[in-house]
């Protein structure tokens, strides 16, 4: 990286280039698309090719390498989900397709466990099915999931966190897919971050989910890609619901805001092959070493606790908390990290929803960034040592 360049895009348009130190965060662009991957979209940036095709060989080649039935190339994560929902309540019905977000006469609902509700749950409402909550704050039992499954029921949907611990007072996978199959109803997986270790790449399908989505904003695709993986009925439904039906079937269905380009669709290709081609070691040695370099510098202040997250599973290995005690600090962490995105350079790191550290991920920082991570957090600290 030329040091002399680096931002300067976004200097002549008058914005301050950021160093990612929060992840792989929508908010900042969310990924840099891989060099490999960039190669094979420029390859196919300047020819024509039918996209009901191409979304099909692709979708094949991916299902192929996954050992999964089917998969289809989708606007992100999150159109996955909001397409699965429409595909769960309308099916391959073209009068029913063309009728959402009405879903007058279909199953509309959409079970979650109270416990599970999470951010990204509100896709799955957008192509105009309604989330209902089962159990409570306690947990959800078999009973409870079981006396929910009714004729309006569309999908009972279920997010995975692996690299979070467990969470005993809720149904497992196994669970769910045992119950909501017993009563004829599909299961849909939010897998979005669980592509490491590889054999968590389309599991939940392989499991017994009917669908699932990937985020390949995570593995060096365009940030604004994503896969669905499913049973070959759901992802056909998927394409028939998907902005490809919408233009090529002439069947106006919800997903036709979520256009992608064939440029994208390649570059998931692309990022499919070589997430499961590379060197995963080495790529967990570059992110622990960046990792290092900021915990090295910063351990033996008096006054913050460094800890570091020792996490290798999913899209976002390593990375730091840091927890500031304000008897040594005239600052705490919500407003450090304020401080910090008013540093030079400017430097974005979290407090994440739910938790009382700053957490520092190295998904987005390049190991000279790691460096002027850890010189930044020393200067603004001294600064404000009581
Ligand atoms: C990022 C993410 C999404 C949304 O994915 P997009 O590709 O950005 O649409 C959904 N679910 C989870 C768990 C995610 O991490």
């Amino acid at each position: 990286m030329n040091n002399a360049e680096w931002g300067s895009i976004y200097k002549d348009l008058g914005l301050e280039p950021i160093i990612n130190a929060t992840g792989s965060v929508t908010a900042l662009g969310g990924s840099v698309v891989a060099k490999e991957v960039q190669e094979g979209m420029d390859l196919a940036n300047d020819v024509y090719i039918p996209m009901t095709l191409l979304e099909q060989k692709v979708g094949d080649q991916i299902a192929k390498i996954l050992d999964v039935p089917a998969a289809y190339i989708t606007s992100g994560a999150g159109s996955a989900l909001t397409l699965a929902a429409a595909s769960f309540m309308a099916g391959k019905d073209d009068d029913k397709i063309q009728q959402l977000p009405d879903t007058s006469g279909m199953p509309n609902k959409i079970l979650i466990q109270k416990r599970q509700r999470y951010w990204y749950d509100r896709c799955m409402e957008l192509s105009g099915g309604k989330l209902v909550e089962v159990g409570d704050e306690s947990g959800t039992t078999a009973e409870q999931l079981m006396d929910a499954i009714d004729e309006h029921t569309a999908c009972v949907h279920y997010p995975v966190y692996e690299q979070d611990d467990k969470d005993p007072n809720i149904l497992s996978l196994e669970e769910v897919i045992e119950i909501a199959h017993s009563k004829n109803k599909p299961v849909s997986v939010d897998a979005a971050g669980q592509i490491y270790p590889l054999e968590n790449f389309g599991k939940y399908v392989k499991m017994g989910a009917d669908f699932q989505c990937i985020a390949a904003k995570y593995m060096g695709a365009p940030h604004s890609t994503g896969i669905a993986i499913g049973t070959k009925d759901v992802i056909d439904s998927i394409s028939r619901h998907s902005f490809v039906g919408y233009e090529s079937r002439r069947i106006r269905g919800i997903g036709r805001p979520h256009k992608i380009d064939r440029q994208e669709i390649i570059g998931v290709l692309y990022a499919v092959k070589r997430w499961m081609s590379m060197n995963h070691e080495e790529r967990l040695s570059i992110a622990e070493k960046k990792t290092f370099n900021i915990i090295n510098e910063l351990k033996n202040i008096e006054g913050i606790t460094v800890k570091l997250i020792d996490n290798i599973i999913g899209h976002q290995p390593f990375g730091l908390s840091l927890d500031i005690d304000d008897k040594f600090f005239a600052t705490n962490n919500e407003k450090f990290v304020e401080i910090l995105k008013n540093s030079d350079p400017q430097i974005w790191t979290r407090v994440p929803d739910g938790e009382n550290t700053i957490v520092i991920h190295v998904f987005g920082m390049t190991e000279e960034q790691s460096e002027i991570v850890s010189e930044v957090i020393k200067r603004e600290l001294e600064v404000l040592k009581l």
